[in-house]
């Protein structure tokens, strides 16, 4: 079990309603959320570790500040004063090309500076990039199958579906 499904599974325990700050690539910074809340709603993607009927909310939404990433450093504080138990990278830190070289840093940071457990991802792969990606050594040189797993377990018709 990994941290961050042991520290949901901790705050399950407590009866403690999850509260979810999304860091997006700031090269979408002008994506509406649309993919994002759509699949909160349906537990798509990263979403899907929280089960269906489980009260989840997002609490705030940045971006990462441009790159490399400067804001990372700081709108975490944002989102706990809010009262965040959990952040999110969005997809388009994994899918945008190229994917962000700081994914690593930026959830090791945030979990050290911050005590949030971070979970790589929103919304499900769009099918049209993972066909790419797949073709790609990035996901397999960063071991990306671990560090994003239930974004590639997706299947392809839920894919597709966010095109
Ligand atoms: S690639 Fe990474 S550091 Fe650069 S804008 Fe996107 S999320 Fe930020």
């Amino acid at each position: 079990m990994g941290k961050v499904t042991r520290s949901i599974t901790s705050q399950k325990k407590g009866a403690k309603m999850t509260k979810i700050g999304i860091i997006i690539c700031a090269r979408y910074r002008s994506c509406g959320g649309g993919k994002c809340f759509r699949a909160l709603r349906d537990r798509r993607g990263a979403f899907s570790i929280y089960p269906a009927g489980e009260p989840v909310e997002i609490i705030g939404y940045s971006s990462c500040g441009g790159c490399p990433g400067g804001n990372v450093e700081y709108v975490p504080a944002e989102f706990k004063k809010n009262g965040a138990t959990t952040i999110h990278l969005a997809t388009g830190l994994v899918v945008g090309y190229p994917p962000c070289p700081n994914i690593r840093h930026f959830k090791a940071f945030i979990e050290t500076a911050y005590d949030l457990p971070v979970v790589i991802g929103t919304h499900p792969i769009p099918q049209t990039y993972m066909k790419v990606h797949e073709r790609l050594p990035f996901w397999k040189d960063n071991a990306m199958a671990d560090l994003a797993k239930p974004l590639l377990e997706e299947s392809p018709e839920i894919q597709a579906a966010y095109n």
